[in-house]
């Protein structure tokens, strides 16, 4: 990691250079309460200035919503041609636990088979980092995800004068040696930082008490009047999942054309959580019950990857807490489980 200063009156100039020399992604407002990740022409669009974020959040960049995987012609044979769309392009403003969940999605997409086309993607994303002011609903320090040690190739940190800057990558370092103008951060500004970390940490007003929830949540996983209790309200609408910036499930569909000559292969976001998602040939659901389906997706935010990669597939950006309308709330029901089983 290198760490650089730079004053705040050449900021603008940096992100000038940047937008005019490269496809810019950053935030910009989308209503009154929400900001999207969207394209950037002017700087007057950009707004990093945001709290509640990206719906759908920054995996969309990687992970698109419906896209194209195989495109394939039927004659005397089958010809079968992978599609893996990808460009250069910056990533600008995105925080600490959506870097995080981005990191999450790499190994996921890495571990036992490569995905080439989220990979393919994530190669060419120049990801340059910043903090948000997190809303009541985020728990992210309480699972480990309020600051990003990797997954970026910049990170700037917005101290009174100046912007504090950890260089992730060579890439990174490229990138500030040609459009910025920088200095090795020295004694003062390390101390200047550590002072913004401490304060930032007191934004964060949400605690989940996560620690004992890996054997907490075996005790609990048979108690069916429990997980009633917490799925009474659930509309199985699925939200929770597509706002979320770990949820990975995908379906698979054949888009043939009319002729039936040709078709694609189309991959499009699931939902663990509709019931649809365990239907299989036959009418057999495995999962029917909404309450059987929310204490599946808990299992998997909360425990599978302990055991796969070591690590939460939850940041606790709170994001699902904000959209369901049935005010289902994983971190209240994280403590529940503990409440549960310390009574
Ligand atoms: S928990 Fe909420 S957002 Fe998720 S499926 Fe149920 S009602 Fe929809
Ligand atoms: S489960 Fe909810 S709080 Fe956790 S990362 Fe997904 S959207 Fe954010």
């Amino acid at each position: 990691m290198l760490y650089k200063v730079m004053d705040k009156n050449v900021y603008q100039d940096f992100i000038k250079a940047l937008i005019s020399n490269y496809e810019f992604i950053g935030p910009a407002r989308k209503d009154r309460s929400v900001h999207d990740f969207v394209p950037i022409k002017n700087i007057s669009e950009l707004d990093t200035n945001y709290m509640r974020t990206t719906i759908p959040p920054a995996k969309k960049l990687l992970f698109y919503p419906t896209e194209k995987l195989v495109n394939y012609e039927v004659g005397k044979s089958i010809d079968v041609k992978p599609v893996v769309e990808s460009k250069e392009r910056i990533l600008f403003g995105i925080n600490a636990w959506d870097i995080n969940g981005m990191n999450f999605l790499d190994e996921l997409f890495t571990t036992d088979f490569i995905d080439e086309n989220y990979i393919s993607k994530r190669k060419n994303l120049m990801v340059i980092g910043m903090d948000s002011q997190p809303t009541e609903t985020n728990f992210s320090p309480s699972m480990g995800a309020d600051y990003a040690k990797s997954g970026f190739d910049i990170y700037l940190t917005e101290l009174k004068d100046k912007y504090f800057i950890r260089i992730g990558t060579a890439r990174g370092n490229e990138i500030i040696q040609k459009y910025a103008e920088v200095r090795n951060a020295t004694a003062e500004d390390f101390k200047d930082y550590d002072k913004y970390l401490d304060d930032y940490r007191m934004k964060f007003k949400l605690n989940v008490d996560i620690k004992n929830f890996y054997d907490n949540f075996e005790l609990i996983y048979n108690n069916e009047e429990f997980w009633k209790k917490v799925a009474k309200d659930c509309y199985s609408c699925g939200s929770c999942n597509l706002v979320c910036p770990t949820c990975f499930c995908f379906n698979i569909k054949d888009d043939m054309e009319l002729n039936l000559k040709e078709g694609n292969k189309i991959r499009e976001w699931d939902s663990c959580m509709i019931p649809e998602y365990g239907l299989v040939a036959g009418g057999h659901n495995f999962r029917p019950n909404k309450e059987n389906r929310l204490k599946q997706r808990y299992r998997c935010k909360l425990k599978t990857f302990i055991d796969k990669f070591g690590k939460y597939s939850c940041v606790g950006c709170g994001r699902c807490i904000e959209t369901c309308l049935a005010k289902i709330n994983i971190a209240e029901d994280i403590n529940s489980v503990k409440r549960e089983v310390s009574v």
